[in-house]
């Protein structure tokens, strides 16, 4: 499956390529910056969780990586 065809979260098709932040908690500074393609389901969903993060799978994700 090519890289853009799905959703990194769900089975959707992607809206976007998006700049995401991840983090595993309690350690927020440690930082990951990737880049992800996520459908409007998900940026809305990153967007409402703001800097506080949208946890998934263990991981804590906020769009930016400011
Ligand atoms: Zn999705």
């Amino acid at each position: 499956m090519a890289e853009g065809d799905r959703c990194t979260f769900c089975t959707q098709r992607p809206r976007e390529e998006v700049a995401i932040a991840r983090w595993r908690p309690p350690t927020p500074e440690d930082q990951e910056r990737l880049t992800l393609w996520l459908c409007g389901r998900h940026m809305e969903r990153l967007a409402k969780a703001g800097i506080r993060g949208w946890a998934h799978e263990g991981w804590m994700h906020k769009a930016g990586w400011w």
